[in-house]
């Protein structure tokens, strides 16, 4: 049994930390989080001193087969499946020594991010987490195209959705919108109609799987939402020259319940591509209305797809939240943890710091609540009750 010391525990979703905090871990799992001394006599006592200790972060949205560099698709595209998988996980190894402990890849190249999910659930310590939508479901030429989704009508959809539950895939990502990353498409120009996104969601749904849509056009939200998606990726509402103010849309997405994936996080000393660059300010009041409208907001990153996203940049995305889109230090820091628990379906053992939750626990240098900058100064990372950094 380990029993980890530090000065405060925030336990993923309580505004209030406990102080003088111990936490119990055995085979795994956490026994017990408590505050104050007195641990058993058969533990191993790890006196982590002034840390705060929190539950490993959870980023749902970003990808390992992309390398963060100036070209990441020309890499992925010509890498044999053994050079992409070792750069794949040099990214979960770097995201992990970030305090990284879960990461959900939403688009890999022929499901490699799945062998990973196998090496490291045989080995906790050795690599995050994973969780993994294979391919991502596009139409023909569409966004990502070349990650080999490519799907059609509504009756190629419910094929490409029924092959992805077949390979077992934890998640299905469908791009109802063009991207930033895939020459010839275009973030302000749906894909999919309602329809096919709907038979998507109903296939899915059937086989138990959620359904995140890669959407930035105001018309491919609406019809993810029409279609009735469990999460939206991006969500920025781009047109060719801004971003749309849209209140109705705000408000239909709210009223649905729906979550939304922000991919924030720019890495300092960076520039994002041009088109991004010119709406940040836009993108930023959008953001702040998708707060105060309510919506559920999951703090990601898109992290691999250029040189500002590098598989470490999610502490730089919770800063960001709360200085670009006004969310509380609170709860950005649930949106790296209990929120993203909830969207990926693992809530009943990833997120927090609980008995029975899997022991993936964070230390960082000072008090994350006060200030966010502190998620950077790593001290510990445990992994399934390993010390993995
Ligand atoms: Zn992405």
């Amino acid at each position: 049994m380990l029993a980890l010391r530090a000065a405060r525990l925030f336990d993923g979703h309580n505004a209030a930390l406990i102080s003088d905090a111990t936490v119990l871990v055995a085979e795994g799992r956490i026994l017990a989080v408590r505050s104050g001394g007195g641990t058993p006599d058969r533990a191993e006592v790890v006196e982590l001193g002034d840390v705060t200790l929190l539950p490993g972060l959870i980023d749902a949205h970003l990808h390992l087969g992309f390398d963060a560099s100036a070209d990441p698709v020309d890499r992925l595209t010509t890498a044999s499946d053994d050079e992409l998988l070792a750069g794949m996980r040099k990214a979960a190894r770097t995201a992990l020594a970030a305090g990284v402990t879960t990461v959900r890849d939403l688009g890999d190249r022929d499901y490699l991010a799945l062998r990973l999910r196998t090496e490291y659930a045989a080995d906790p310590a050795s690599g995050p987490q994973v969780l993994a939508a294979g391919p991502p479901i596009t139409i023909t030429g569409g966004h990502c195209w070349f990650l080999g989704g490519q799907a059609d009508g509504v009756a190629g959809v419910r094929a490409a959705v029924r092959t992805h539950a077949e390979r077992g895939v934890d998640v299905i990502k469908i791009m109802a919108s063009g991207g930033e990353l895939t020459p010839g498409t275009h973030s302000h120009q749906a894909q999919y109609s309602t329809a096919e996104l709907r038979a998507a969601v109903e296939e899915a749904h059937r086989l138990g799987l959620p359904v995140t849509a890669h959407a930035h056009a105001a018309d491919a939200i609406t019809n993810a939402v029409a279609a009735g998606v469990d999460s939206l990726e991006h969500c920025t509402f781009m047109t060719p020259d801004g971003i749309e103010d849209r209140p109705d849309l705000v408000e239909a997405i709210a009223t649905a319940g729906i979550t939304v994936s922000l991919t924030l996080g720019i890495r300092p000393g960076t520039v994002p591509p041009p088109r991004i660059a010119a709406r940040l300010a836009g993108l930023s009041d959008h953001f702040q209305r998708l707060r105060v409208a309510g919506i559920p907001l999951v703090c990601t990153t898109d992290a691999g797809i250029g040189p500002p996203k590098p598989h470490d940049i999610l502490p730089h995305a919770v800063t960001m939240m709360v200085e670009r889109v006004g969310n509380s230090t609170l709860d950005a820091l649930r949106a790296v943890t209990s929120l993203p628990a909830r969207l990926c379906r693992i809530d009943d053992h990833k997120g927090r710091l609980a008995p029975g939750y899997d022991a993936d626990i964070l230390a960082v240098a000072g008090n994350p609540l006060t200030d966010p900058a502190a998620l950077l100064d790593v001290r510990a990372v445990y992994r399934h009750g390993q010390r993995a950094h």
